[in-house]
């Protein structure tokens, strides 16, 4: 039978929290086209996930395990889960919003001969068609777009933290699907020749609460500190604008926005960072939004509910102080 079909992806043990945003979207689809959910996990040693894949709404789980599945590679990837979906006959196929999914999506799409569909962000059913319509926002986020694939079969990444993770539901149970993928060395175009794992420190930007973020006008690297400082005492996590992440201020995998990571966080504080769409994009899921700018006119202001015309140290530095007094009361 066809169904919708998720791509899952995990870390230490753990379903992601892409994997559990792409289940509530997969579980909205379940119930317009009412078709069974099925999710793919690839790896090595991957038995404990089929089981938090049921009761996270899978109703289906495909498990391919190989060697050359272990971590992420586009070509062993791409090659199984192209097996996968001539098994399973995915009409929906959804993808992580991320550098796996922008990778792999156009590259299933092809091989489906499917309709690719990148970052969107609702969709809803045509009501003169039936068919999927599916929304992703355009020009850096200044417009809205509503695509409508002509052909049955799509793949689609969605923009991560605007779904909610989805619930656990204890006791649920379904189908395991062995697939014995074939996989030759040879057929990998590239090799993964080292992984670097970045020193995580704090919170995941991805998950936090509180986001402290800096851009151009924190004027280096040493800001960044008083930025850290006050995301430690928030227990939040620092983001920054690709002016900083370009200037070598902080690792590029701080960077929020279109080309960076979306952060979905109750409070999103922004220091020095003017507010261009590209940045915006990625912040459009927080609660609240505090921006800091000695410019009245910065565009951030627009989209802050409080915006505070002042220099960032000073903001920043009162606000450290400040919330240390109250918590040591
Ligand atoms: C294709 C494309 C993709 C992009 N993707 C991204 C992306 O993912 N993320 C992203 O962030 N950008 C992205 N950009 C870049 C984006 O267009 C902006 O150039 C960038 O966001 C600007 O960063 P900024 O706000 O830190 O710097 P600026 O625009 O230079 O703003 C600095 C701000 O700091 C203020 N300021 C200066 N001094 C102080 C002070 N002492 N106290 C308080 N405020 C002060 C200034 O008034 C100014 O508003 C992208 C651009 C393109 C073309």
């Amino acid at each position: 039978m066809p169904g919708i079909l998720v791509l899952a992806t995990t870390k230490d043990g753990r379903l992601t929290r892409d994997t559990l945003e792409l289940l509530t979207g997969a579980s909205r689809l379940k119930e317009k086209l009412a078709q069974p959910v099925a999710a793919a996990v690839l790896g090595t040693g991957l038995g404990l996930y089929v089981p938090l894949l049921f009761v996270h709404g899978a109703d289906q789980v495909y498990r391919a395990e190989h060697p050359l599945l272990e971590g992420y590679q586009g070509d062993a990837y791409t090659l199984a889960l192209h097996q996968i979906c001539e098994r399973a006959q995915p009409t929906v196929v959804l993808l992580p919003g991320d550098v796996i999914g922008r990778e792999l999506g156009p590259r299933l799409a092809f091989r489906l001969q499917a309709a690719f569909v990148s970052e969107f962000i609702d969709f809803d059913l045509d009501q003169t068609s039936g068919g999927l319509r599916f929304t992703r926002s355009a020009y850096g986020g200044k417009a809205m777009a509503v695509v409508q694939p002509r052909v049955d079969t799509i793949v689609a990444t969605a923009k991560l933290r605007t779904l909610k993770p989805a619930p656990q539901e204890e006791g649920r149970t379904g189908e395991e699907i062995r697939v014995d993928v074939a996989l030759d060395a040879s057929q990998l175009k590239t090799h993964l020749v080292q992984r670097v794992q970045e020193e995580a420190t704090g919170i995941n930007l991805g998950d936090a609460k509180v986001v402290v973020s800096g851009g151009r006008g924190v004027h280096g690297p040493e800001g960044f500190r008083v930025l850290e400082e006050l995301a430690q005492v928030l227990r939040g996590a620092v983001g920054a604008s690709r002016a900083a992440t370009d200037a070598g201020w902080v690792p590029p995998s701080w960077q929020i926005g279109q080309t960076g990571r979306n952060v979905s966080p109750e409070l999103y504080l922004a220091f020095g960072i003017s507010g261009a769409t590209q940045h915006v994009a990625g912040i459009s899921g927080s609660k609240h939004i505090v921006a800091v700018n000695t410019d009245p006119a910065a565009p951030i202001f627009k989209v802050a509910q409080l915006g505070i015309v002042e220099d960032w140290k000073a903001v920043a530095t009162t606000l450290i102080q400040r919330c240390r007094e109250l918590t040591e009361k």
